[in-house]
């Protein structure tokens, strides 16, 4: 007796003979006593079209409103899900986040789960019925509807998984498995058998868009095994766990990861006094504008004043101007500058560590390729370099053939 999470994203579920496919597969995978949850995403390019429908509404950012809007995709999802499994004569019930038991932080638009209450899903499991759940979705401690972030019907589906105890999380998506860097752009990227969760959150943060960063975080906190797969063939995927039984080869590399949706803003000319990085940063820390890459300069040739370059993700440019523009009328600052055609590309490993050579063999390979590097950064186990988006297909390319192809 098996008690399983399975999460199905967006292409998964775009049509009704998708869904009607799911319902056939999860089915046959059943064996009698098995409890099983399934997640679901919105139909798919549903949520790009809620957002793009917004736009046309309004270039500024409504929090509470935008959450409305975009949780309805979802809702959708399971409620045509749940028929479709009792048309096939399997008893089936839908929940919302809500109903599930999932509250968040009231930071709308990429709300947190704070808790999971899931006394109605073990109840409807026990009932024997298939339990259909509106992934991306909460609900705060005040009774508003949030969503979790881009991706983040993968984070409820391992929040559940931990909040029952499932045996596994499986998240079935449009790829078989996690690969050595985006299949799309890199087509002899490798198919990982399994990958640690400290090397899947990295390769998340730093754009791999196959899994939530914050799905794999909840993985390793309750200790669920992630199985990603595809919902289209039988092939075995790719396990996120905590221990790796891999000793063929001993990687020092495990990835390539890209992220082109990155904004670069320079304050220039700021007060080279303490407390000034303070206040920019805690304002927009206010606003919920995570910052990434930080970079601070003193200028030799002008005293007493100082650059601050930082990056942003490019969904948080107009929150991030409000800001700025605020900050302006409060402090002396020379002048603002916003690009936003700028991209990441990383290099993930936690064999890397003590292996100097790692990361001239990439900057060699952007340097051969003529793209030139605007800021580094590194944590113990990545390398990233922030370069314009136009060469970042080129550089992933580069970097993947230098690390992984065979000389
Ligand atoms: P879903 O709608 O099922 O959640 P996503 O589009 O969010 O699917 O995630 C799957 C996509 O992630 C793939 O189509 C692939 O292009 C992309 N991707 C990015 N990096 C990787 C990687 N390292 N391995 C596999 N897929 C990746
Ligand atoms: N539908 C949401 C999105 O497109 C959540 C998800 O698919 O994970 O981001
Ligand atoms: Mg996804």
């Amino acid at each position: 007796m098996a008690l399983i999470v399975k999460k199905f994203g967006g292409s998964s579920v775009a049509t009704p003979d998708k869904m009607r496919a799911i319902v056939q597969r999860v089915l046959k995978g059943k064996q009698p006593g098995d409890k099983v949850v399934v997640v679901v995403s919105a139909m798919g390019d549903t949520t790009d079209d809620l957002v793009s429908l917004a736009k046309q509404i309004t270039s500024k950012t409504y929090g509470r409103e935008m959450d409305m809007l975009l949780s309805t995709g979802e809702q959708v999802s399971i409620a045509l899900m749940a028929m479709a499994f009792q048309e096939a004569g399997q008893a089936a019930i839908s929940f919302t986040g809500a109903q599930a038991g999932i509250t968040t932080s009231d930071a709308f638009n990429k709300g947190r789960i704070l808790e999971l209450q899931p006394d109605r899903i073990m109840k409807a499991l026990d009932d024997d019925n298939v339990v259909i759940v509106a992934g991306f979705q909460g609900i705060t401690g005040r009774g508003d509807i949030t969503t979790l972030g881009r991706g983040g019907s993968d984070t409820t589906a391992v929040a559940i998984a931990g909040a029952i105890q499932a045996d596994v999380c499986e998240i079935y998506t449009d790829v078989d498995g996690v690969y050595t860097s985006d299949p799309r752009v890199v087509p002899n990227a490798q198919k990982m058998k399994e990958i640690t969760y400290g090397e899947m959150l990295e390769m998340a943060k730093l754009g791999a868009g196959v899994m939530q960063p914050r799905a794999v975080e909840m993985g390793s906190r309750f200790n669920v095994p992630i199985h990603v797969r595809s919902t289209f063939s039988e092939a075995e995927g790719t396990v996120i766990q905590e221990v790796c039984s891999m000793k063929i080869k001993q990687y020092l590399i495990r990835g390539v990861a890209q992220d082109k949706n990155v904004a670069k803003i320079t304050v220039l000319g700021i007060p080279n006094k303490p407390g000034y990085a303070y206040k920019v940063f805690s304002e927009l820390a206010k606003k919920h504008v995570d910052v990434d890459m930080i970079v601070q300069s003193v200028r030799i040739a002008k005293e007493g004043v100082t650059d601050i370059t930082f990056t942003i993700d490019r969904a948080e440019l107009p929150a991030a101007r409000e800001v700025l523009e605020h900050i302006r009328t409060e402090m002396p600052v020379e002048d603002i500058l916003v690009d936003d055609t700028m991209a990441k590309v990383s290099i993930v490993g936690a064999g890397m560590a003590g292996h100097p050579g790692i990361a001239a063999g990439m900057f060699g390979v952007l340097g051969d390729n003529g793209i030139n590097i605007e800021i580094i950064s590194t944590s113990e186990i990545s390398i990233t370099c922030l370069i314009g988006e136009e060469n970042v297909d080129v550089a992933v390319k580069a970097i993947h053939a230098h690390f992984f192809d065979e000389h």
